[in-house]
Formats: structure tokens, sequence, C-alpha cells
């Protein structure tokens, strides 16, 4: 049986909002029943909060920077701070894991690489953090200094997802902290288990109160909130592109900045001077992974005419030997998808797909079996000859469902991977490393792998050329994002 372990996800469930330092229940009571996508037993009931609570904690947040000890503590004091979280997330690497796979539903082996990458970035903004204080300007005059400096924005509203639950809050909160800024994080209503952790393990390593709050409830309720606040200075968000344009509308009349990372529908192109094996291995895992439920799953397979026919049986066969299971199933590779709607959503994508001509290869509906009966699980799926602009290639199913496209030449496979209104992340698999620079430089996607898929690096820029977001998260621009810079001149 796929099934969750039972117990609570959260070492305490009826206080989970965190305000000005301290474990607090919603104002109003509610609270919010958490269940296993593998097979819908129960995970945690943790507080719902209120717009009411939400505003506390904005409250708390502007106070903590406008008037708290935080303002004055250096750039280095909150790298320390930073490494020391590090420490703390690889000393409870497994109860956030096993955490992690109890909402989500995720392999409790790809939770555990998760907490490591989480781990790193956290390291990483810690050795960041003072290294770049600003720098002085040429002002042409011996009588005049000039310096640019780098300084908090000042109080963030952060709104997550639910596919990396944890690993996008990192990427907001650790850049933050190192910035010197302070937070209201939301992360999504179905995920929230890791958060709380994080929280407890940001007042362990010394956060003051009110720096870093949590607010736990549904966008409508909580994050709407954030958005519209006069008091928040920075809305950042990851999530989805209808959600992006209204959080983007929502701040335009505060003016405050806001940074998006949003979907992606993302080519992968194949030649057919690749490594055949390579080819495929990489193909499965680019857009099979956490079902793909990946912003960045290489859900476009753009291959060359004359290995079309060999590349797709191939990857038909071993889609079809993929084992579903739950987050504690050793045997499972992938798991189920987040909720019953998402699984509606998914299964409605690849009906209409194939109503509009799409070749259904394989999948297509949900496994047959009692062992997946109480879970949102969706078998891996192929649709070959899928036509260009079609809505299976211009929509994100954000599931596990792989759509085909040929091409003829190099000039036609760039055509095709960038024929998209989405921006994120693009694959490119040949043997000629040339004309893989050539196929890269080319492509309007923020992040290219070239005969690989997926790896990301703390210190490499991530995010999204045109309708995949504005602004970057990690390196040293995700840093950025969350400081001013001020000129200050001076006539002597
Ligand atoms: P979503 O947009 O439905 O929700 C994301 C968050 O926004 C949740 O916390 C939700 O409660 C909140 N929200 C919803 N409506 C809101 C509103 N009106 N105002 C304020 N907040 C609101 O997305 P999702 O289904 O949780 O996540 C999947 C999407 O996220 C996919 O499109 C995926 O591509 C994208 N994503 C992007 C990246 C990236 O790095 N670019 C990473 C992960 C996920």
């Amino acid at each position: 049986m796929p099934q969750a372990e039972s117990g609570s996800a959260v070492p305490n469930s009826a206080a989970t909002l965190f305000i000005d330092g301290a474990w607090v229940p919603a104002t109003a009571g509610g609270t919010r029943d958490i269940t296993s996508p593998a097979d819908g037993s129960p995970v945690a009931t943790v507080a719902e909060a209120t717009s009411d609570d939400t505003e506390h904690a904005i409250a708390a947040a502007r106070r903590a920077f406008d008037e708290g000890s935080w303002a004055n503590t250096s750039a280095w004091e909150r790298g320390d701070l930073l490494l020391r979280v590090s420490d703390i997330l690889v000393r409870d690497r497994e109860e956030f894991a096993r955490a992690e796979s109890l909402d989500t539903g995720k392999r409790l082996v790809e939770s555990g690489y998760d907490m490591d990458d989480i781990a790193g970035c956290f390291r990483y903004f810690g050795k960041l953090a003072g290294t770049d204080a600003g720098k002085l300007v040429d002002t042409g005059s011996p009588d005049a200094i000039s310096r640019v400096q780098y300084e908090p924005v000042g109080v963030c509203g952060m709104i997550t997802p639910w596919n990396f639950p944890l690993l996008q809050v990192a990427w907001k909160v650790a850049p933050a902290i190192a910035a010197g800024d302070t937070f209201v994080l939301k992360p999504s209503e179905l995920t929230p288990s890791t958060a709380i952790l994080l929280m407890r393990a940001l007042a362990e390593a010394g956060l003051p109160a009110g720096v870093g709050n949590l607010v736990l409830g549904t966008g409508a309720e909580v994050g709407s909130v954030l958005a519209e606040h006069p008091d928040i200075d920075l809305v950042s968000f990851t999530g989805g592109l209808h959600t992006g344009r209204t959080i983007s509308a929502a701040a335009a009349p505060t003016v405050k900045k806001v940074a998006l990372e949003l979907g992606g529908k993302n080519p992968n192109i194949v030649f057919a001077d690749a490594d055949f094996e390579t080819a495929v291995d990489y193909a499965l895992t680019a857009v099979f992974l956490h079902s793909g439920q990946v912003c960045s799953a290489g859900a476009r397979l753009i291959v060359q005419d004359e290995i079309h026919d060999a590349l797709v049986d191939e990857i038909v066969r071993r889609a079809e030997t993929i084992r579903l299971g739950g987050p504690f199933d050793e045997d499972a590779e992938t798991g189920p998808l987040i909720s019953d709607g998402h699984l509606r959503k998914v299964t409605d994508y690849v009906e209409r797909s194939v109503a509009e001509g799409a070749v259904l290869r394989t999948g297509g509906r949900r496994p047959d079996g009692e062992r997946y009966a109480r879970g949102h699980f969706f078998l891996p799926t192929v649709l070959d000859e899928v036509q260009r602009g079609s809505f299976a290639v211009t929509e994100e199913s954000f599931g596990p469902v792989l759509t085909v496209e040929r091409f003829t030449d190099e000039d036609d496979a760039v055509r095709i991977a960038n024929d998209t209104h989405y921006g994120l992340a693009g694959g490119v698999f040949t043997g000629d490393p040339a004309k893989a620079q050539r196929v890269a430089n080319r492509m309007r996607h923020g992040t290219i792998w070239i005969n690989d898929f997926h790896p990301y690096l703390p210190q490499a820029e991530w995010g999204g050329f045109k309708q995949s977001g504005i602004g970057r998260e990690l390196g040293r621009a995700g840093l950025g994002e969350y400081q001013e810079p001020k000129h200050v001149y001076q006539n002597l």
C-alpha cells in the first residue's frame, strides 16, 4: 500500500502562525486539515489565518524593520545567522524531509535531496552576505566623493507554491535575511509543514522577534493582503502565471516592487546526433520527476525527424515501466499529484489535447489497482504529433505529460523551442558542442541545460524570460532583489 506514515508532521498544530516571535493560533480559531496526496490519510491540522492575522504579522514586520535592533545588525552578523540555520537544517534533515514528503506525497529520498539544496541555499547566502557592501563612484572631482551602497528593501511579502514547498521558501527567506529585510511568509495552504519547521529553526538560530513572520492560509484571504498592503515594500511570488498576473495587478496601486517566478512550458531539443540512451534517460527524468510538478519540467520534447520514431518508441516503452507509489514506498520512482483538483486539471488537459489531434501513446488516465485508489495518481503520459501552437504545447499541464513535436534542422528546432509565451528553462541534446552552444545562445529561456536536465546552482541566477517571470532568484541578482541601491554624493 502506498501510504503516509501516521502521525502529525508538525510538533504543535494548534498554534502554527508565527507572529512577532510567538506561536499563535488564528484569531478566528480557524484550522485546516492537511491530508496525504498518496492515500488521503491525515497529516496535520494547522491554523488557518484570516486577513486580521495577516495585518498583525505585517505590523510586526514593519515594527521590526523601522524600530527594532535588526536595522543595526551588520551583514556579517546576518550571514552568521544564516550559516547557523544551515547547520540546523543539516541536523534536522530527516524530520524536515519526512514532513515535506507527508505534505506533498513526494518520495522521501527526493525530499532529502531537496533538504541538502535548502541547507546549501542558506549557506550560500550566509557566505554572500557582507561580501559586496557597494562601490565607490568616480565623481571626476577631487572635491567630492560618491558611493553606491546596498540597503534593504524593507518589509517583504512572500507567497510560495506547493511543489517544492521549502525550497521555494528558502530562495526568498535566505536572501531577505542577508539583505536585512523583514518578512511575512505565506506558503501554499496545501503544504505548510516545513515552513513551520523553518520558523522554528530561524528562532533557534537567533532571528529577532518580528523579523520573520509566518501566516498560513489561502491566497484569497492572506496572499491578497500581502499583495495589496501599503506596508509591504516588495511582494515576491512563486506560482502560476494566472496568479502572478492577479498579484501584479493587486500590487500596482501601491507601486511596490514585484518579483515573479512563474510557470514554464519547457522545450527539450534532441538532435539526431545525440547519444541515444542519454537522451532517453534525461527526457524521462526531465518530465516525470515529481510527476511533472516541476516548473522547469521538460514537458515539450522537440525531436529531429530522423530519430523521432525510435526515440519516442523507447520513451513510451520506458514510461510504461515507471513505478508509482507513496512517499515511503521504497520501490516507487515517482509519486502522486498534489490534489484531486490538480488530478482533474491534468486529466482535462490530456482530453483536450487529444480532442485537438494529439496522439495518445501511453498513459492519459489514473493507474489501475487498489493501491492507487485513494491517492491522486496519474500515469506517465506521452502525447505524440502535437500541432504547433496548439493547446497541448502552449499550456502548462504541471503533470506527468510529455508532448512530442518534430523538427527538421537547427533553425527549425530553435523556432519551435521559442514559440511559447513562457521562457523558464530548456534542454539541448547533441553530440556537437558547437551546435549546442549556438542553440543555447538562441533559446529565449532563463536556464539552458546541455546534455543534462534540471541541475541548478545557488550561485547561478534562476528565473524566467517572457511570461515566466520578473526578476531572478539565487545568485548575486537573487540577493539584489531584496536590496535598494542608494547613491550618496558628498561635496567636500
Ligand atoms: P498558485 O499560483 O495556484 O499558488 C501559488 C501561491 O499563491 C499559493 O500560496 C497560493 O495560496 C497563492 N495565491 C493564490 N491565489 C492568490 C491571490 N489571488 N493572491 C495572492 N496569493 C495567491 O500555484 P501552485 O499551483 O501552488 O504552483 C504551481 C505553479 O507554480 C506552476 O505554474 C509552476 O510552474 C509554478 N512554479 C514556478 C517556479 C519557478 O521557479 N518559476 C517554481 C515552482 C512553481
